[in-house]
């Protein structure tokens, strides 16, 4: 066994991060800088080591404890998610002599972790307890693992009011996109499973939703008629999501889409795997203002997308803000915890967000956004 060199136990809670700098904050190291230190080993590893650490540095920013603390009680970080016998000896050197961490580059920058998203709940727990719904979750009807029911249960557990299901449209074969007419075999779904959530006394209400895939012009893949219906529509762009050139046209172009009320993982970035796109922000959120539209915080912890500097700009601009979880199976409604966390720390105010709202607000909204 290693000796461990750690922390004194009244330092153990104090929660350690990386600052803006990059810098490590005094304790031990956080999750958050472990995650960068095995970015950083994955790429001058071998195959398939090199996969291992890939995955682990992502995994970290959803461990639920702090590994340094793992490694205090004398418990083992294989408890840890995506942890084997190679990562935790490693893992377990780096906490026991911590190296210098490098600044993270802008493709693994402004990740919350969910040690960190706690943090900040713990300090805001009536944010949690408020929130009352989940706008974006996909079920087997695209390329999600959950029925609309074991979703719309799911949110019954967590004291939901609403959920909106934004299974994936046509245009993204690749995600199982549903057309129009699958659209109305589910909305007859869910107005079936409505009727049986009411009838068993409970108040959480399935909205009818769709993730439309939109093109780099701003254009939808479905008929319009088909999207009518429906309470709510996001629009994602899922392609050209490489491009180095400015986007704002784009963006704006979405945001002018009729149809669209939210504009979804904005950026399309995925934690080191693609950094997303880029625009002229305070522009882009002073449109979605104009139009009263709104814009995401998608909580899925490789994504956190919008991300926290960009909130900040369209807490400035005053637009509306959306939470949805990109959840693909009912466990991962807990993922609401990155997107309070983000808005929390952008400071953002309620009555900015949509899932502050009730389901009959959020309809209302909704329509007036359709007869501007
Ligand atoms: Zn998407």
């Amino acid at each position: 066994m290693h000796p461990i060199i750690l922390v004194s136990p009244r330092n153990a809670k104090l929660r350690t991060r990386i600052d803006e700098n990059g810098h490590q904050a005094i304790g031990s190291l956080s999750n958050c800088a472990v995650a960068e230190l095995l970015a950083v080993a994955a790429d001058s590893a071998k195959m398939p080591l090199q996969k291992a650490l890939r995955r682990a540095s992502r995994k970290a920013f959803m461990w639920p404890e702090e590994a340094s603390l793992i490694i205090q009680q004398g418990r083992s970080l294989k408890e840890l998610p995506a942890v084997g016998p190679t990562l935790e000896r490693i893992i377990r050197s780096w906490l026991e002599n911590p190296p210098d961490v490098p600044a993270p580059p802008p493709i693994r920058q402004h990740f919350l972790t969910a040690t960190e998203t706690r943090a900040t709940l713990a300090d805001n727990p009536d944010w949690l307890h408020a929130v009352k719904g989940d706008l974006q979750m996909h079920t087997v009807w695209s390329d999600g693992s959950g029925s609309i029911e074991d979703m719309a249960r799911a949110a019954i557990e967590r004291g939901y009011k609403f959920i909106a299901i934004t299974d994936h449209s046509k245009g993204l074969k690749i995600a199982g996109g549903i057309n129009e007419e699958q659209l109305q075999q589910q909305s007859e779904e869910i107005a079936t499973i409505n009727a049986k959530l009411k009838s068993e006394g409970h108040l959480l209400q399935v909205l009818r939703s769709i993730e439309l895939n939109i093109d780099p012009r701003g254009h939808g893949d479905m008929d319009s008629k088909a999207l009518a219906s429906l309470d709510l529509v996001l629009g994602c762009f899922h392609s050209a999501l490489r491009k180095k050139e400015d986007q704002t046209e784009r963006y704006i172009a979405g945001l002018r889409n009729p149809v669209v009320h939210v504009l979804g993982h904005p950026r399309g970035r995925i934690y080191n795997y693609r950094l997303g796109l880029d625009a002229d922000w305070e522009r882009v959120f002073t449109v979605a203002a104009e139009l009263d539209k709104a814009v995401e915080i998608d909580g899925y912890p490789d994504r956190q997308d919008l991300s926290l500097d960009l909130l900040r700009l369209a807490k400035k601009a005053g637009c509306r803000i959306s939470f949805g979880t990109d959840s693909h199976d009912p466990l991962q409604l807990r993922f609401m915890d990155y997107s309070l966390a983000a808005a929390i720390r952008a400071g953002i105010r309620r009555d900015r967000i949509l899932n502050f709202l009730n389901a009959d607000e959020l309809r209302d909204w909704a329509q007036s956004v359709r007869n501007r």
